[in-house]
Order: structure tokens, then sequence, then C-alpha cells
């Protein structure tokens, strides 16, 4: 650990260090560069935290750049998701929001620029035709039968498919490197295809667009970029990155570096795959509590401060490798154990009537909301006669070792009076639905001589509880690796119990208006945050952020 920083040393950080003692670089300047075809998810958090955090940590800058170079799956409604998230997050980007369309005036210069000398051809093979040429991994291509036009022909033809002369797939430009290299992609890929569509940025000004690999390398230049993070599934790139950059005339040569992508377990990372859920049906679109998107998470109450705390605990590296979802958990509890206000709520209501309180009394009880953070003040509950506790804390007949409400046992209700049970009811089906005690008057805050209470249990009054409904979620998948095996498709592999609706849950009176910047403890229940989107003026939802367990913790000190 760098003590100052209080971050764990990687690489990339070792890097931007060296380059900016040795006078390479004065100042560092990264981007992130999400393609507008989705939501962000964890993934996408550990490249926002590393290329936000090196420019913060080191002084220096890191831009925000739609990748848009495929506006067929783009959209407005993702840019506009990505900026909130980015925002949400707590990063701010230098300048402009950035997109790679604003540079297709400057590409398009450079594409002439490479077929001028000699270096980028029209080809007008069919896919298929293409695709035989290519080679394969163990054979190598062939040369396409134009790749000798001469310079006047291509920049023709090139400047022709600009103005829409030619059908979609009638030709493409290609660079010339090799197609014999070994590596694939430097098999003269391909620069530009045309696409008659109109682009959300640009409108229909552009039917021919740049790939990818062209477009990245050139636009980092243009932002001067000087430290390119992708991941390792564009090392393969590389050197087609460095190709674009040597072999035009960019005002600056950016490094790309690549580290493992973010895998947890449990979970699908991939846009393609969280697209097929919310328009399958099986969530409620992308913030879907339970999706692993940046908005799902900050719906079910994950803190900026957890999300960026748990990419700083997984690190950067080349190896990869998958990190448990307890890890992320661990983050959650982690922040909100020390920030999250204390409430009560009662998920399983069970009456509970104290005989010998006063039908038409009622007291104001005042609790801390933070039992270790004065600061946080203080808040009233109401103690009547009628209250609920959970039915989960009677038994008529107690297992050993039982802490909580039994017949003739004593507990107390937190923050109010300790009570000892006197008698119960049931109904017909052998149920028990009410549960009778008495109050000791001399127990409020006091442990009184001969004091017998054992545990501790939770409560409200039932005259002045708030209707609450309850949404526990669970990990989305029941298998640790739901993508895993290609033979079965990873929606089998669904957890049919990832939602429990709570329908009928009794909260303290407070929670009428609930907070909505921070999920609150539901002591002894787990925390839970307020849920706008779907609660009604008589009854607020709150989704289970996470519960209050922690064996992660336990097992990585042990490990
Ligand atoms: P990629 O381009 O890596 O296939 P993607 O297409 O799912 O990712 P992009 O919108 O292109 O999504 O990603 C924006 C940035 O976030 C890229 O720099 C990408 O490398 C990074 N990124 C995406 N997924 C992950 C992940 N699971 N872990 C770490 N970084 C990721
Ligand atoms: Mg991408």
């Amino acid at each position: 650990m760098n003590a100052e920083e209080g971050k764990a040393r990687n690489f990339i950080r070792t890097i931007v260090e060296e380059d900016l003692k040795n006078g390479k670089h004065d100042r560092i300047v990264t981007r992130f560069p999400p393609e507008p075809n989705g939501y962000l998810h964890i993934g996408h958090a550990k490249s926002i935290c590393l290329n936000f955090g090196l420019a913060e940590e080191f002084d220096g800058d890191c831009t925000l750049r739609f990748d848009d170079t495929n506006p067929e799956k783009e959209s407005q409604e993702y840019i506009d998701a990505i900026v909130e998230d980015v925002r949400w997050l707590g990063f701010e980007w230098a300048g402009e929001i950035r997109f790679a369309s604003d540079y297709f005036d400057r590409l398009y210069d450079y594409a002439e620029e490479l077929i001028t000398k000699g270096k980028a051809y029209v080809c007008s093979l069919s896919a298929e035709q293409a695709a035989e040429y290519r080679g394969t991994l163990t054979e190598p291509g062939r040369n396409s039968p134009y790749r000798e036009r001469s310079v006047e022909e291509n920049l023709d033809l090139f400047r022709r498919m600009r103005a829409g002369e030619f059908a979609e797939g009638a030709h493409v430009l290609r660079a010339k490197i090799d197609m014999a290299s070994p590596n694939m992609n430097l098999r003269d890929p391909i620069l530009y295809r045309i696409r008659y569509l109109t682009h959300h940025q640009t409108g229909d000004k552009w039917c021919i667009y740049p790939m990818y690999d062209f477009t990245h390398p050139l636009s980092d230049a243009q932002e001067g970029i000087t430290h390119s993070l992708c991941t390792l599934g564009f090392e393969d790139h590389r050197p087609l990155y460095d190709w674009a950059l040597e072999n035009t005339t960019p005002p600056c040569r950016p490094r790309q570096i690549e580290f493992a992508r973010l895998n947890l377990n449990y979970t699908i990372t991939s846009k393609r795959k969280l697209l097929r859920l919310v328009d399958e049906g099986y969530v409620d679109g992308w913030n879907d509590p339970r999706m692993p998107t940046i908005s799902g998470m900050r719906r079910r109450g994950f803190t900026p401060k957890s999300l960026r705390q748990f990419c700083e605990m997984v690190g950067v590296n080349k190896t990869g490798g998958t990190v448990d979802l307890g890890m992320l958990e661990h983050a959650i509890r982690d922040d909100l154990n020390q920030r999250a206000p204390r409430a009560m709520c009662v998920l399983k209501p069970l009456k509970l009537v104290l005989t010998n309180y006063p039908e038409d009394k009622q007291e104001s009880l005042t609790l801390p909301v933070h039992p270790q953070d004065e600061s946080m003040g203080t808040r009233e509950v109401i103690w009547t006669r009628e209250m609920y506790i959970d039915a989960g804390d009677f038994a008529e007949e107690p297992p050993g070792k039982w802490k909580r409400l039994a017949p003739g046992r004593a507990v107390r209700l937190r923050g109010g009076y300790v009570i000892t049970c006197t008698d119960f009811v049931k109904n017909d089906a052998g149920e028990v639905v009410e549960v009778h005690c008495e109050y000791d008057p001399a127990t409020l805050g006091v442990n009184p001589e001969g004091y017998k209470a054992k545990g501790v249990i939770h409560w409200v009054s039932a005259r002045a509880a708030v209707d609450v409904e309850l949404r526990l979620y669970d990990r989305m998948f029941a298998h640790e690796d739901p993508d895993g095996d290609k033979a079965v498709d990873f929606t089998e592999h669904l957890n049919p119990e990832s939602l429990i609706i709570v329908e009928h849950g009794k909260a303290e009176p407070g929670l009428a208006e609930p907070r909505q910047d921070i999920p609150y403890q539901f002591e002894r229940e787990g925390y839970f945050f307020f849920d706008p989107l779907v609660s009604t003026a008589d009854k607020p939802v709150f989704n289970r952020t996470v519960t209050l367990r922690d064996s992660w913790a336990k097992i990585s000190q042990k490990g």
C-alpha cells in the first residue's frame, strides 16, 4: 500500500509514475470510452475508477468519450444514462463530453492520408469472399485482387463511397498491412464500411463509418491521451492501434495498456446479455435492483463510496480471474454500517398486547439515529399497548439458547421496556396470532435488580406503524458461473428466488417520509433503500440493499 494515498500499487500506476518521473509526460490524460449501446455495469465501474482515479491521483485529466461508431445499436437514452452514472460515481470529466463522431472529418482525412501513402485500398470483395481470403489461425490469408489498385483509383472510389454512390457492402476501405500475419487483426483489416444509417450525433451526414480499431487510437490522439487503458481482449489489437498512429500524422502518440476485465461470480457482465434480460422481460428494466448495472445498484442502495472502495480492493492486474460477489457486499456493508441511519421495521408482523399498559396512553421514546455516531441525532418512536413484533421472535416451545420471546420469558423491546410473556392466542389453524405480555415500568433504559431479559428484539407500535412493502433481493443467478457452460443458455441459471416481495411490513413512524439519500439499517433485518419509482403515496417500498451478515470479511481474514 502507498501509505499517503491509501491506494494499492498496481502495474499501471507504476508505469504512470515512471512516465512522469522521467519526463515522458508532464501531465497524464486518460479517457473513459463507453459505447452507448447499453447501461454501464460493475465492470465499467472498474474502468471508470481506474481512468478517473489515475487522473485524480496524478493531477491529470480524464475525458469522457462516447465510442459511437455503431449507430445501429446506440441511442440517446444510453448516452444520458452513462453520463448520469459517471457523475453519480463522483467523477467529473475534463472539458466537454466528447464523441468519436466529433472526429469523423479528421478520421476521414487520415484515411485519405493512408490511401495517398499507399497504406490503404478500396476492396470490392463480398463479405463471404473476404472471409475466404482471410485464412485461418493456422493458414495465412491471400491478398485481395483489389489490393494493388492505384492511389488515384482508391481515392476516387473512397470519395464516391462517401458520396453515397454505392450500396452497403459493395466496397470497404482496408489497411494494407500483411495478409500472412499470424495476428489475424493485421490481415488488411477494414477501416471503413458503407452504412446507410442515421447517426444520433451526425444525422445523415455520413454513409461511411470508421471501424473501432481505426477510430480509437486516432480519437485518443485528438484528445492528447497519454495512457489508453483497455481490457485484455484488445491486446491483439495493439499492433493495429500502433499502426494507425505510426502511419498517419496524429498530434501525439498515446500508449495502449491492457488490464484484466472484472468478472464477478453469480453475475453477468456482458451488455449483450444484460440487454437480453431486459428485452425478454426477466427483469424490470436496466435499473432493476438485481441488475449489476450502476443504475440498478444505485436503486438498490449501493453507494458511490462503496463501489469505489470495491474497485480499489479488486485492484488492477494482467491475470484476471473471478471476484467473489461477497467482496462487493462486504464493501457495501462496510460503508453502510458506518453511515446508515437505524430504524425498526417488522417484516412478519405478530400482534403483541401489553396487558398492563393503558389503552389510551402513549409515550414517545427517543432513540439514537446511529448507535456509535451521536452527530446523526435522534429519532422518536411511539410506545403503545398494542405492538407488532416479528413472528420469528416468538416461539411457543423455544429451542435451547433461545434469546427471544417465549411463554414466561422476558426480552427488551429495543430502546423501550423489558416485557415478559404471559400468554398467547392461536387461530383455528393452530398458528399463534397474538402474544400477551406485561411490561415492567422500571426498565426504560435501565436494568433493575433481578433483570431477567436475555435478548433485545425490534418492534413497532401498532397504532403508529407505517405500512411498507419490502423487496428482498438475492443474487440474480443460482450458478456461480452462469455463462460458463456454452451448452446451456445463461437464463437457465436465473435464481427463481432473486426477488421475494414482503407486502405487509410495519415500520416505525419516521419512515412515512423516508430518507432518499442513503439506505436505512432496519435493525436485525438488513439494509433497505427507499424506492421512489415504485412507492405509492400511502405505501413506501424499500429495496433490500444487502443483508447484515458478512461472511466475506471473516473468510478474507483467515485467507
Ligand atoms: P469492451 O469494449 O471491453 O468489450 P464493452 O464493449 O462491454 O467492453 P464499452 O462500452 O466498450 O463496453 O466499455 C467501455 C470501457 O469499459 C472500455 O474501456 C472497456 O474496456 C471497459 N470495460 C468494459 N467491461 C469491463 C469489465 N468487465 N471490466 C473492466 N473494464 C471493462
Ligand atoms: Mg467496446
